[in-house]
C-alpha cells in the first residue's frame, strides 16, 4: 500500500472516530508501521478529527521525525507496543469514554479486563490487560508495556483510554471500536447477572477461528 493511501486512512479514520466521540478534542492518536521500518503517526495536539495527510509526523526506523509535525507525546504508548508486537501494523490510542469508565471499577482483573460478552470481541481483540495509572508522559507505562511481553494486543491505561495494536490499520480500528463497545455492554449489564458465553462455546471460537486466547479464554475470572 503507497505511503500516500496510509496517509489518507489515517486522517480518514481519524475523523470517523472522533465523529463517533470516540475521542474528544485533541485526544487519541494513531499510527502505522512502514515498509522500510519508519512510522506515520498523528501530531501533539492534533484532533484526529481533524487531521492533514501532509502534516502527519514521518519517523525512521530509529524514530527521528524526517517530515511533518512533531508526533504526538504519547509516542512512548505505541514504541512499547511494537516492540513487543512484532506483527503489528498499525497502533490506535483513544480516550474513549466506556473504556476509561471500565478501566476504573475495583473488580476488574488486569489479565482479563472485560468477561467474553460476546463473539467478535473475542474474535477481534481477544483479551485486554490493564496497566496501573500513570501520569501522561511518564516513560514508565512504556515500561509497564513492554512488562506484558507482547501477550496482549489490547491494553487498557487505568484512568486514560486504550492502546490496541492490529495488522492492519483497519483491524486497529475495528479492534478499538469493539472494545469500546464491549465496555459499553459491560456497564450495562454491571450487577445484572447476565450469561456470559460458556468455556466450551469460547473452545469453539478458538478452534474454528485459531484464536489466540491464552489462558484467560478457558478461565476468565469475572
Ligand atoms: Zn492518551
Amino acid at each position: 500500500m503507497s505511503e500516500a493511501k496510509i496517509r489518507d486512512d489515517i486522517c480518514r479514520f481519524g475523523r470517523s472516530l472522533f465523529e463517533r466521540g470516540l475521542t474528544p478534542g485533541s485526544s487519541g492518536n494513531i499510527s502505522v508501521r512502514l515498509d522500510d521500518g519508519g512510522w506515520l503517526v498523528t501530531p501533539t495536539n492534533a484532533s484526529l478529527g481533524f487531521l492533514d495527510p501532509a502534516r502527519l509526523a514521518r519517523l525512521d526506523a530509529s524514530g527521528t521525525l524526517i517530515g511533518g509535525d512533531p508526533p504526538t507525546k504519547e509516542i512512548p504508548l505505541h514504541a512499547s507496543l511494537y516492540e513487543t508486537r512484532r506483527e503489528a501494523g498499525a497502533i490506535v490510542h483513544l480516550h474513549s469514554a466506556h473504556a476509561v469508565a471500565v478501566s476504573m471499577l475495583p473488580e476488574v482483573d488486569p489479565r482479563a479486563v472485560l468477561p467474553p460478552l460476546t463473539a467478535y470481541y473475542l474474535m477481534r481483540v481477544g483479551r485486554t490487560a490493564l496497566v496501573p495509572y500513570y501520569r501522561p508522559g511518564d516513560p514508565a507505562v512504556a515500561d509497564a508495556i513492554r512488562g506484558l511481553a507482547g501477550r496482549y494486543s489490547a491494553v487498557l491505561l487505568a484512568n486514560h483510554g486504550p492502546v490496541v495494536a492490529g495488522a492492519s490499520l483497519e483491524a486497529a480500528v475495528f479492534a478499538t471500536e469493539e472494545l469500546e463497545e464491549t465496555s459499553r455492554l459491560y456497564l450495562l449489564l454491571r450487577n445484572l447477572n447476565p450469561r456470559y458465553l460458556t468455556p466450551e462455546q469460547i473452545a469453539d471460537l478458538q478452534k474454528t477461528f485459531k484464536l489466540d486466547l491464552g489462558d484467560e479464554g478457558e478461565a476468565h475470572s469475572h
